[in-house]
């Protein structure tokens, strides 16, 4: 019997007719004598009223209490669903992480999953049972409740089809697919039948919300194929996958667009070896994450300019780290909240000459301004100004042929 396991994200199981709808699915795949395990997320806006109400508690909530609070909303959605297979008549229950135990190891709120349990679930599938698992979340060696990260009920679906060895991991969702861009952005965004881990990787790393990164990681690792579909029709989805299943000639798959980033420009900064680890140095010790990279250097070798991208929200306490850090010295600091980074992402890249170029161009035509750039070998990121998001991915959309 194949055992395959079926995750609903916030919007699917959004109220109760959605609730409804997903113990439908879930029967489908019960009749047609799979053995299923289901992950679900909280209800949508759930986890977003958890962290606006740490937030009325305290400005400095602790952190492993800040995950057994924001754990708590998968624990309504997977009881809510287990009551209406019951309601139908299939032998369900719910289980919490740490229940299982799902073990992580990580800091609180990025934790990983290390291991899971399998007793319990399976002894309970063995009885034709099916198993509802809160998403996003495990416990740690101190017994603590942790939380893997925004979004991160993707990650416990794939890890749950490592240790269960399921043949399918389906991510059903609010879009039927991952697309080659955000189609909330773009309504010319086309359903991608088949991408690479490699491509999703990268597009879920720049902004591409439809999957965690670190699911994909975990996924890759693994060699475990994801279906993402969405639970509101029945189309077919997009299958992520290895790169050696994919019979493609597209050289871009997709674009992403980031919505909170914020760029810091140390201007005057001594030009010596050392300067820039001093900058960031305290920055990596309090867990802020530096994306884009740029120095420039000054005609006269004396001085340099550092420029870099963070998330807004962790702007403020960055520019206080800044300001204590007595190790450097600027002449002054630059802030721009209002900017963006736009990426295109595709193997084929690698073995298409001329690429980058033709990024470039097409912004300028559009009189689109690049701030920074950072690319890889399946990637070319830019940031730009927030405002010119939509040009300049309906212009790289059409450029790369993906319209
Ligand atoms: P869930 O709650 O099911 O986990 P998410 O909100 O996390 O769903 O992810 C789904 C959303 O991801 C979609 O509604 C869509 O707007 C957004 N998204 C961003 N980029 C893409 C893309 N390339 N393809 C599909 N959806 C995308
Ligand atoms: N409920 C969590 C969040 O909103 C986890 C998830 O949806 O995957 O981030
Ligand atoms: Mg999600």
């Amino acid at each position: 019997m194949k055992t395959v396991v079926l995750k609903f994200g916030g919007t699917s199981v959004g109220s109760i007719e959605r609730i409804k709808k997903v113990a439908n699915i879930i029967g489908s795949y019960k009749r047609k004598k799979f053995r299923v395990i289901v992950v679900s997320s909280a209800m949508s806006g759930t986890t977003n009223d958890l962290i606006n109400k740490s937030k009325l508690i305290s400005n400095n909530f602790d952190k492993a209490e800040y995950d057994t609070l924001l754990a708590s909303g998968e624990q309504v959605s997977c009881s809510l669903i287990a009551g209406r297979l019951n309601h139908l008549g299939y032998k369900s229950r719910s289980w919490m992480a740490w229940q299982i135990p799902i073990l992580t190891d990580g800091p609180h709120s990025a934790a990983r999953i290390d291991k899971i349990n399998r007793n319990q679930i399976l002894s309970f599938i063995k009885t034709g049972g099916v198993p509802i698992i809160t998403g996003f979340q495990g416990i740690n060696l101190n017994s603590r409740i942790t939380t893997l990260g925004r979004g991160g009920s993707d990650a416990s679906a794939i890890m749950c089809a490592k240790f269960f060895k399921a043949q399918k991991c389906i991510i059903y969702t609010d879009v039927d697919g991952v697309y080659t861009t955000d189609p909330k952005v773009l309504k010319k965004a086309k359903k991608i039948k088949v991408i690479s881990y490699e491509e999703m990787l990268e597009m879920a790393s720049l902004g591409a919300k439809v999957m965690q990164p670190t699911s994909i990681q975990d996924a890759r690792l693994n060699r475990i194929n994801v279906d993402v579909k969405s639970s509101f029709t029945n189309k077919s989805g997009t299958l992520i996958t290895k790169r050696k299943n994919i019979l493609s000639n597209k050289t871009i798959a997709g674009l992403t667009s980031t919505k909170n980033d914020a760029k810091v420009t140390l201007v005057g900064v001594k030009d010596k070896p050392g300067v820039a680890a001093s900058v960031f140095k305290p920055l990596s010790q309090n867990y802020i994450n530096i994306d884009m990279v740029v120095q420039t250097s000054s005609g006269n070798k004396k001085e340099t300019d550092i420029t870099f991208t963070i998330k807004s929200e962790d702007l403020s306490k960055t520019l206080k780290l800044i300001k204590q850090n007595k190790k450097i010295k600027y002449r002054d600091l630059i802030v721009n909240k209002n900017v963006s980074k736009v990426s295109i992402i595709g193997v084929g890249m690698i073995t298409t000459p001329g690429v980058t170029y033709r990024m470039f161009q097409t912004l300028a035509k559009k009189g689109i301004n690049i701030l920074v750039i950072s690319t890889s070998e399946i990637k070319i990121s830019v940031l730009i100004g927030k405002k010119f998001v939509k040009k300049a991915i309906s212009a790289l959309h059409k450029e790369f042929k993906l319209d």
